[in-house]
């Protein structure tokens, strides 16, 4: 590899002097150095030190099988010879992308059984969001087109992704969001719900605000509510379990369509291939990106419902949108050899019964007494650590977000790299965990909590 050729400070320099990063303060950065990863095997990351860091969050909560996998780069080598690529415009197809549709129809729920290809999650929500709203207009309904999201969601980056989301610095910075789009609360018990609400009435009562803006708009000027199963980047906020059956109940009740986005539930997180099912509901749409491919290639598949699809063909004509690379040979041969490794491997099924219920007891066990610690949660394989400075009134530390970042840094620091958002700290393993690779990551985190707790003494 050329980079070999290079230093680490030389990297840096170069990075500093070019390149423009994502969710980055450039200035902070620049002034660090950033953290150069230069290889990776099976749970771990190596920098450019050849420091083995124990990857928590699967890359982006992308690489669910792990890294190194040399299947996956074999699939992509043999379709590159064959055929590199070739676009699915103007009634032309490859093979890679028809049997990873097929598949696709084989794995979600029933109802579903069309995919639309992309490159990533921001682009399939662009698609689903024109898809719902072609829809109402098809139907002959086209004042029908206002979506109701919620407050801290994230549903990508694009312009249409960044005012689907509910995240405000993102929103501050677009000086102009896609019109008539909604944001109503979210199913975050750990801070909204009342005190002495049970978790169940908390669920409804969210859901409930989900019906308070259909009322309020109208229910024939609302085409769809959007929302992640559980929300990732926001913090893994898991729904209570009375959430999603009653969003459902009343988007039926007033035809409002439901647009479910499983860019990171999708294929296993959750101990399902879709939370779709681990919720029990049925979708319109189902946004899909990162673990389609474990992220060893940029690939999207937007799911789509019958009820949309079945209007899609009789009465659209032409679809006057796509991509390039939609459907693009490589990302899809590389896609059908990741879900046929999850597959072989039974990964899905281990998160479910053996893995999930083990992380959830280690994290319970092994964090959630800390002192710094509010709750622990967890679905599957993601999981949230909530940073307190008081257990029993829930207060924080301030300024809000310094005191994860802290314990982040020390985690880094100790060999594990996870997440913080806000005050939470987030966990999203690649599903080969074993039992040991939690134990690991507890041991971890937990010395973490300790050397931050005596910094934030300090203070
Ligand atoms: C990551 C993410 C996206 C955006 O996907 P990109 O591939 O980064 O465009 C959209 N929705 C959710 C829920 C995500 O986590």
């Amino acid at each position: 590899m050329t980079y070999q050729n290079y230093s680490l400070k030389q990297l840096q320099q170069i990075d500093a002097a070019h390149h423009l990063h994502p969710f980055t303060d450039h200035k902070e950065m620049r002034e660090a150095g950033s953290r150069i990863i230069t290889h990776a095997s099976g749970p771990f990351i190596y920098d450019s030190e050849g420091t083995e860091i124990l990857d928590g969050m699967a890359g982006l909560w992308c690489v669910n099988i792990g890294y190194g996998r040399d299947e996956l780069a074999e699939a992509a080598y043999a379709q590159m010879k064959e055929l590199p690529y070739y676009n699915s415009f103007f009634k032309c197809s490859s093979p890679t992308p028809v049997l990873l549709a097929k598949k696709l129809a084989e794995l979600a729920p029933k109802h579903v059984n069309q995919v639309f290809f992309g490159s990533s999650g921001s682009e399939a929500n662009d698609t689903a969001l024109r898809l719902v709203r072609h829809y109402w207009a098809l139907e002959g309904k086209p004042e029908k087109n206002r979506i109701i999201s919620r407050k801290s969601a994230y549903h990508g980056s694009t312009i249409a992704g960044t005012s689907l989301g509910g995240m405000e610095p993102m929103h501050r910075q677009l000086n102009g969001a896609v019109p008539n789009i909604v944001h109503v609360m979210m199913p975050y018990a750990y801070e909204l719900a009342l005190p002495g609400e049970s978790d169940h009435d908390f669920g409804l009562r969210a859901a409930k605000a989900v019906e308070d803006a259909i009322l309020e708009a109208g229910a024939d000027k609302v085409a769809a509510f959007i929302g992640e199963p559980v929300m990732g980047a926001g913090g893994v906020k898991i729904p209570p379990m009375s959430y999603w059956p009653e969003v459902q109940r009343i988007c039926r009740k007033y035809d409002v369509l439901l647009m479910l986005d499983e860019v990171i539930t999708g294929y296993g997180r959750t101990g399902e291939w879709f939370a779709a099912q681990t919720f029990d509901i049925e979708p319109d749409t189902i946004t899909t990106a990162k673990a389609l491919t474990s992220g060893y290639q940029p690939l999207s598949a937007l799911l789509v419902g019958d009820r949309i699809a079945a209007t899609l063909v009789e009465k659209g004509g032409e679809f006057n949108h796509g991509y390039t690379y939609a459907g693009h040979p490589v990302a899809c041969a590389v896609a059908l050899k990741n879900l046929e490794i999850i597959e072989r491997e039974g990964l899905v099924d281990r998160v479910k019964n053996d893995t999930g219920p083990y992380f959830a007891k280690a994290l319970q066990e092994h964090i959630g007494g800390h002192d710094l610690v509010g709750e622990v949660r967890s679905i599957g394989l993601m999981g949230a650590i909530e940073i307190v400075r008081d257990k029993a009134t829930k207060e924080r530390f301030l300024p809000a977000g310094s005191a994860a970042v802290t314990v982040r840094d020390h985690a880094v620091a100790q060999g594990m790299m996870l997440r913080a958002t806000g005050d939470t700290m987030i966990l999203s393993p690649p599903l080969i965990w074993t039992h040991e690779t939690i134990d690991m990551a507890c041991g971890r985190i937990a010395k973490a909590l300790d050397l931050g707790q005596a910094d934030l003494r300090k203070r």
